[in-house]
């Protein structure tokens, strides 16, 4: 079967759940081999990498690649891609992920498909758009198809494989060395899980009402082992940090289950977390247009529904 790269997103040397999906997603279509660019590359991400099906794993560990922003990880699967003629490259649909998979596309002169949420035979490439009411289904024919795929829409299944390694060096060339690192600043982590790696997202939106209230959320999201997220209007309010909103101009996320309340369901929110597997929204409102999109639905207060959710997650 043919290979299909795909680009190992790693943070502290971990390597993060989306890898794993893609590579399970890879092992319906072909045969994975995982590229590794940057430093921290170990016997331990090895190990992981294999356990989901890896048959291969370029390792393009210079510490150089590490030093600057995306465009050596794009230089790397640009060589690999000319060497290698992979049958497709999947890429994490991340910041990150997306600029690479625009840069690979360029320098490969290859068709790209970004924030697919599956992939089917021949590589057609499945997108959900319009607040979640149109999904699309298209095949790069152009080039090698390099597909980005949103986290959390493969669940991972381990499945053993070789593991093999290969070392690449790479000369970076001038243009990749065109925006360097000069400082990392590690945000505040905390207990809870990433809100795009989660498979479960809490989220608050207006209804929350304050800062403080924003409280209630966090206690039910640390019930549940869920990341928390925000609409626009919590984050604009200053409610809620930037970084958690969930939507158009704010993160995508796609857990297995999404619980939303006080959001009313704007499309902008909607853009962000429609594809989530379990949609629950609390909304006092039961015209708010979330409960069109939701799997169940409670019509009430949300400072007396959340807290007595809460509770009862907490007993058991
Ligand atoms: P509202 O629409 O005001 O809804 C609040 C809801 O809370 C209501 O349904 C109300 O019934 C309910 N409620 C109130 N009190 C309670 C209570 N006690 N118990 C239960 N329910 C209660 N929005 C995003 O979220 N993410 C984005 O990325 C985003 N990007 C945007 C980009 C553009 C270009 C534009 C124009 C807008 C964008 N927006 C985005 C904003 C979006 O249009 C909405 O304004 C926003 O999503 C509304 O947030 P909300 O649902 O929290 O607030």
């Amino acid at each position: 079967m043919s290979e299909i790269l795909v680009l190992v997103e790693h943070a502290d040397g971990d390597v993060k759940k989306v890898t794993l999906e893609l590579l399970t997603l890879a092992r319906s279509l072909g045969t994975p081999a995982a590229v590794w660019a940057g430093p921290g590359y170990s016997e331990a991400v090895k190990a992981r990498l294999a356990e989901y099906g890896a048959e291969k794993i370029y390792v393009a560990a210079a510490d150089e690649i590490g030093d600057y922003v995306v465009a050596p990880k794009a230089e790397v699967l640009a060589q690999l891609v000319a060497e290698r003629s992979p049958a497709a490259v999947f890429v994490a649909a991340t910041g990150e992920g997306k600029e690479i998979a625009g840069r690979l596309a360029v320098k490969t002169d290859s068709g790209v498909i970004s924030d697919a949420v599956g992939v089917g035979e021949g590589f057609v490439a499945e997108q959900s758009i319009f607040g979640g009411g149109v999904n699309v289904h298209s095949r790069v024919t152009r080039g090698t198809p390099i597909i980005t795929v949103r986290p959390n829409s493969t669940t991972p299944v381990a499945a053993a494989a070789a593991g093999a390694e290969e070392k690449v060096e790479v000369a970076l060339s001038d243009a990749a060395r065109a925006a360097r690192i000069v400082e990392r600043v590690v945000q505040e982590k905390g207990a809870r899980p990433e809100l795009t790696e989660a498979a479960i997202v809490v989220s608050g939106g207006r209804g929350v009402g304050s800062g403080e209230n924003f409280s209630i959320i966090e206690k039910l999201a640390d019930a549940l082992g869920a990341a928390v997220g925000a609409s626009r209007a919590a984050t604009d309010a200053g409610w809620y940090p930037h970084q958690f909103q969930v939507g158009q101009t704010g993160k995508t996320v796609s857990p297995q289950l999404y619980i939303a309340a006080g959001i009313s369901g704007a499309i902008q929110h909607r853009a962000g977390m429609q594809t989530s597997k379990t949609i629950v929204v609390i909304n006092k409102d039961a015209e708010a247009p979330l409960f069109e999109i939701a799997d169940f639905g409670v019509v009430g207060d949300l400072f007396q529904v959340v807290p007595q959710l809460t509770e009862e997650i907490d007993k058991r």
